[in-house]
């Protein structure tokens, strides 16, 4: 993969390095998984304008898939949507932060285990 391509480049100060900036993640407490849309509501009456296509106000809602073929969901009121889109990237740039923290712990292991071949080579 290009990522550890990348990262074997790197010396080992520089790995630790950056593994430390990738340590500071954004607030944590807000986090929230899923897709955040827009959505145009029918209430449900058939004598509503909405059954006829002209649908009612927008409205926000947070979808969360829980596994294959299956989601769940809420409706978000319009002064939260800030709250829960900042949440929602959180969510995305923590789990990216993991990831490339894992990718560097991975590199750092595999050197290791590299010295430790090259010196049981010597004996
Ligand atoms: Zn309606």
């Amino acid at each position: 993969m290009k990522a550890s391509n990348e990262l074997s480049r790197l010396s080992e100060l520089a790995l630790r390095r950056r593994k430390t900036g990738l340590t500071k993640l954004p607030p944590v407490a807000g986090i929230l998984r899923g897709s955040l849309m827009e959505r145009y509501v029918t209430c449900g009456n058939p004598s509503c304008k909405c059954a006829r296509g002209e649908r009612h106000g927008l409205s926000w809602y947070l979808s969360v898939t829980l596994g294959p073929g299956r989601a769940t969901g809420s409706v978000i009121p319009e002064e939260k949507v800030d709250e829960v889109r900042g949440g929602v990237e959180n969510y995305h740039q923590v789990k990216d932060q993991l990831e490339k923290i894992s990718d560097i712990n991975r590199e750092l292991l595999r050197r290791e285990r590299s010295r430790q071949h090259k010196r049981g080579r010597k004996e």
